[in-house]
């Protein structure tokens, strides 16, 4: 029988450089806190503190993230220094919102004002259209390239 503890199974944690207790799989072992690695006491399952819990919630779900980037801000703005009520991710979540995901470590996040936050994000708006113009650029000349090379050119 296994001695592992299956809190949740959350692969992406295993490469986590903030979470030591868990495998490659995601899973906890059985009496070891799934935050830090050390061995739980008391009647303590999967943390051994609430610091353990808070450390991967609180880098992990967006929800909590959030509340804590602010109150830890003091709902300053990164940008002007105004006041702060939305977070933005340094590197975009693209859709990740509801994922359990390292997306969220607090490192990558930042309280802004909501004027800062619609020119950051309209910024990134802009870098993702010309990415993908380039992409597809790109991809008609590998095309184009491609065509010429499955000509057969014979030099009769
Ligand atoms: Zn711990
Ligand atoms: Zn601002
Ligand atoms: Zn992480």
């Amino acid at each position: 029988m296994s001695a592992t503890y299956y809190t949740r199974r959350w692969p992406e944690l295993a490469n986590c450089t903030l979470v030591k207790g868990l495998d490659e799989q995601g899973r906890s072992k059985q009496g070891f806190c799934a935050g830090c690695g050390a061995a739980l006491t008391g009647r303590r399952i999967v943390w051994c503190s609430d610091a353990c819990m808070e450390l991967v919630f609180g880098n992990h779900r967006w929800q909590y993230a959030r509340a804590i980037v602010l109150r830890e801000a003091r709902n300053r703005c990164a940008f002007c220094g105004g006041w702060a009520y939305e977070v933005d991710h340094i590197e975009p979540a693209r859709g990740r919102h509801g994922e359990f995901s390292c997306i969220h470590h607090r490192t990558n996040l930042r309280a802004l004002c909501h004027r800062c936050h619609k020119a950051r994000t309209a910024e990134q708006r802009a870098t993702d259209a010309s990415r993908a113009r380039r992409a597809r650029r790109e991809a008609a000349e590998r095309e184009g390239q491609r065509r010429r090379e499955m000509q057969p050119r014979l030099a009769i």
